[in-house]
């Protein structure tokens, strides 16, 4: 990516390709942020009911104001005079002519918050939990923490659902695994529904 393209997808709305395969217009990554701000700051987020923040909120919080601080102090040494808001200094990055030190270096700030803001508007999607009996073990919720054991991993890294034939499973409680061809066995050891693993 470019300085040019991040700065266009931290400051404005852009389209991104969904998980599915189509075009959608999504707000400025920025923006994005201050949505997921808003919701800790309303409590949705987690929080311990009491009124302490969440992790993740304070790592909202924190990621804000580390890129709050380092676009104004960067701006400090490019445009010691710049008035405006993030935006506008973020977006006068793509505008002003820049020398190529610069731009390499701002490039790679700016792709660090864009993958940062991902990170948390955009986790990885956690695997399926099949509630059923592991055929192997026998075990239906288990351990310390009484977790249903058989996941079905069938999510790409960018959240995109995988063709079947891709797909895996594993058990917590024994480890057992499952991948390919298997699946289908494990399907009708399980005899699930046809929704889901039925490949
Ligand atoms: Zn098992």
């Amino acid at each position: 990516m470019s300085l040019t393209t991040n700065v266009h997808e931290l400051t404005r709305e852009h389209l991104v390709h969904t998980p599915a395969g189509r075009l959608e217009t999504v707000p400025a990554l920025l923006d994005q942020l201050d949505a997921a701000a808003g919701e800790t700051r309303a409590g949705s987020n987690g929080g311990g009911g009491d009124g302490t923040p969440s992790p993740i909120s304070l790592d909202v919080v924190a990621l804000q104001q580390d890129i709050e601080r380092e676009a104004w102090a960067n701006q400090g040494e490019l445009i010691p005079s710049f008035k405006g808001t993030l935006k506008q200094v973020i977006q006068s990055w793509a505008v002003e002519s820049i020398n190529g030190e610069w731009m390499a270096y701002l490039e790679h700030i700016t792709l660090d918050w864009i993958d940062k803001i991902r990170a948390i508007t955009e986790p990885a999607k956690p695997p399926r939990k099949l509630h059923r009996p592991c055929p192997a073990c026998g075990v239906l919720y288990g351990g310390d923490e009484h977790k249903p054991g058989l996941l079905l991993h069938c999510w790409a890294d960018d959240g995109a659902l995988l063709p079947p034939g891709q797909w895996t499973a594993e058990c917590i409680h024994c480890e057992a695994a499952w991948a390919g061809g298997e699946l289908g066995w494990l399907s009708r050891a399980l005899n699930t529904e046809t929704e889901g693993i039925n490949a």
